[in-house]
Parts: C-alpha cells; sequence; structure tokens
C-alpha cells in the first residue's frame, strides 16, 4: 500500500496557530489616579513581575486557565512616549535597559519558551499637544538611513537587554512611510508585523485602509494570509484577531447601540465566532491585537487593553482551546513556514528524504496515510498523532512502517 506523504501546513498538523500578540510591554509607568501607588491597571512592565503589576496580572489571572497560549511582546526598547506633551498625568518612562533588574525582567521572559520579546521601535512615536498630533515612530523618519540608523541604535538596546537580536517586530500604529519598509529589510529582520486586518469598514469610510488593511478589501482570504516583502522576503505576519471581539455583548455601556446589541446578544455573539471561525476555516494565523495597558497620559482609554477585555479574551481562548490549533510565538510560526516552504520532500515507495534543508530547521510535521511508525536516518522509531507525525530535520533517509 502506497504511503503518501505530505508536509502538514501548521506543526501538528493543527488547522490554525494562535499567538497573542501584546503591544507596547514597556519600562513605563502611568500614575493615572495620581495616588503616587503603582496599580496594575497604571502598569506597562515598569512594575517588572510584583503582584502589583501588569505582567503578573496576565499570566496569573488572565492566562492561568490557559498555560499553553504563548506571547509575543512588542517591546519600544527607549523612553516610550506619551500620548500627549502636556500632560498633568505623571509617567516615569526609562530605558529597557536603565538598570540591572529591569534587564533580568525583560531577558527572563524572553528566554521562557512560552514567550518573546520582539522588536517595537525606540520611543514609539513623538508626542504633540492633541492626542491627535502623534506621529508614529517610522512615519518620524524623513530618510531611509535615518531609519537605519534609528534601528540599529534600538537593536543593540535590544541585545544587551534580552541576549540577541530580534528576528521581528511591528511598526507602532502599523503606520509607516515611502522608507519604511526597506529600513526593515536592510536591518536584518526575518518578519515584520506591518498590517491589521480588522477595523475594515471604519478604515475604509476614513480612507486609511492601507494602514489596517493588508491589500485591497476584495481578496479577504489574502490579506488574512502570512505574506512576505522586500527582496530578501521578509515574512510579513498580519494581526487577525482583536482581542476585544466579544465587548459589545459583554461591557455595559448606556447608549442606544449598546442597548440594542444586548437585546439581540445571541446573534451578535454567534456573528463573533463566525469572524473566528472563518479564520479557522481558511487555516489562518489567529494573531490577537492586545495592548499591555489601558494607561497613558491622557483621559482616553488605550485600546484594546488586557483589562477592559479580560472576558472577552478569555471566550476568545475557551473557543480555541476546543479546536485543534497550534500555540507559537509569531517567531515559531514563522520558523515553521519557513521551512515548511523552502524544504522539499523526496519521496519514493516507503522511505523520503528531505532536500533544500534551510539552516534553522529543526522539526516537522507529517501527514502519512496508512503507517503508524517512522524511522528517522538516526533510527529512532516515532508513532504517529493522527495520521500526523512531527520528526526531527535530519539528512539521510526516513522509512515508513
Ligand atoms: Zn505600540
Amino acid at each position: 500500500m502506497r504511503n503518501r506523504v505530505k508536509i502538514c501546513k501548521w506543526k501538528y498538523g493543527a488547522i490554525s496557530p494562535v499567538v497573542m500578540g501584546i503591544d507596547d510591554l514597556a519600562n513605563v509607568w502611568v500614575d493615572r489616579n495620581k495616588n503616587g501607588k503603582i496599580e496594575p491597571e497604571e502598569d506597562w512592565g515598569y512594575a517588572k513581575n510584583r503582584k502589583n503589576s501588569a505582567f503578573y496580572y496576565l499570566i496569573n489571572k488572565l492566562l492561568k486557565p490557559f498555560p499553553d497560549v504563548k506571547v509575543t511582546f512588542f517591546v519600544p526598547v527607549g523612553i516610550r512616549s506619551g500620548l500627549v506633551n502636556n500632560s498633568d498625568i505623571p509617567m516615569i518612562s526609562k530605558m529597557l535597559n536603565s538598570d540591572a533588574a529591569t534587564i533580568d525582567f525583560f531577558r527572563n521572559i524572553h528566554n521562557n519558551p512560552r514567550f518573546e520579546i520582539a522588536y517595537h521601535g525606540t520611543d514609539h512615536g513623538i508626542a504633540g499637544k492633541e492626542r491627535y498630533d502623534y506621529i508614529q515612530e517610522w512615519q518620524t523618519f524623513t530618510s531611509l538611513q535615518e531609519a537605519k540608523d534609528r534601528i540599529s541604535y534600538g537593536k543593540e538596546i535590544m541585545k544587551e537587554v534580552i541576549g540577541e537580536y530580534p528576528k521581528g517586530g511591528k511598526y507602532p500604529g502599523y503606520a509607516s512611510n515611502e522608507f519604511s519598509d526597506q529600513s526593515i529589510e536592510e536591518s536584518g529582520f526575518e518578519w515584520w508585523s506591518r498590517y491589521a486586518n480588522f477595523h475594515k469598514n471604519r478604515a475604509l469610510k476614513k480612507n486609511v485602509y492601507n494602514r489596517y488593511i493588508h491589500g485591497p478589501i476584495e481578496s479577504k482570504s489574502d490579506n488574512y494570509s502570512i505574506k512576505k516583502f522586500g527582496k530578501n522576503s521578509i515574512y510579513d505576519i498580519p494581526t487577525t484577531l482583536q482581542g476585544n471581539l466579544f465587548n459589545p455583548i459583554i461591557l455595559k455601556k448606556k447608549n442606544f447601540k449598546s442597548k440594542v446589541i444586548k437585546l439581540l446578544k445571541t446573534h451578535y455573539e454567534n456573528r463573533f465566532y463566525k469572524e473566528i471561525d472563518y479564520l479557522l476555516n481558511n487555516n489562518k494565523i489567529i494573531n490577537i491585537f492586545e495592548h499591555m495597558s489601558p494607561s497613558r497620559n491622557h483621559i482616553s482609554l488605550q485600546e484594546p487593553n488586557i483589562f477592559t477585555d479580560n472576558k472577552s479574551l478569555t471566550k476568545i481562548l475557551y473557543y480555541l482551546e476546543k479546536k485543534h490549533v497550534w500555540n507559537a510565538t509569531i517567531s515559531e510560526i514563522y520558523m515553521y513556514k519557513n521551512i515548511s516552504e523552502k524544504m522539499i520532500l523526496n519521496q519514493k515507495n516507503n522511505k523520503f528524504h528531505f532536500d533544500n534543508i534551510p539552516y534553522n530547521a529543526d522539526e516537522i510535521s507529517l501527514q502519512i496515510e496508512n503507517s503508524e511508525i517512522v524511522i528517522t536516518p538516526d533510527n529512532r522509531r516515532y508513532s504517529s498523532k493522527g495520521n500526523v507525525f512531527t520528526l526531527p530535520i535530519l539528512r539521510g533517509m526516513y522509512r515508513i512502517c
């Protein structure tokens, strides 16, 4: 009987990879209620993992029922700017390498296999008088060289803190200009998050859809795919789901729209589940967008954020837990995709081997019909889960039994 071998799209034969992408974990505290004490909702990372920190809240409260869920943190390495420059709300913002305890905190996060630290600029941008005057970091650069110089400065700080250069990152505010993509490419990143695929209707109305939608809206499926850009084929990882998806049926607001949504709760709930189902049914990445903190030096709250969205996130994660998904960091997702696209599988009868093995290749998941055991080139026996084998990538012949 012929054993057809096929490389799985995602590791373990999962239908979709899942990751939480949390923006602006930073060495920042905004004393929003001006009482001189750090509270979890005011912290961005400044309180490290103490009990009153946002990080403690995330891990020990929000994600406690979901120990397998992984997080990619997007971290600005410099003095993170406030939203406005004339605020009377006290804010402490320091460099990521400002002291040994801070370096330890961030390095331990990055060394934990459940997490990774990714690049999110230096100061994140320049604040003005009003919140809408804020200019996002990559839009402040007036030349390619300026962008590259700043990235190079930021990457060295990141290396000092986490012990290696970051593999990827995200534009603050998903905002860029004509030099930006080239600056990413020429700075040695392997993946980058350029776009978020939500706020579609709102963004289109404002005619700013390029910032939020990766490509024309007609090609919905394409918008949610991992794509590539530049000569070096940097993997472009879209943000595909908002953590606050279910808030309209959860949060109590007094306006008319909110009352209507409450009345039609089941209808809206199903509609929101359908957004997740769309990603699952099409084997897209589920990259959940969140911010670490609701607090900034302005009366408005930062949204989405892990505090306001606690219940919505919990609902999303419980739903995903019941599906055959793969929890991974963005770098792990990018690496699997890179390996599975580059590697060539050669099969002859009940034997196969790989050609074109990338330098960073570690494991691959294969779907093999009518088989229970695969013996690797170094004579280890692997059994399947379902009909999926997750095998170490080695040179030499694999045997199907
Ligand atoms: Zn940000």
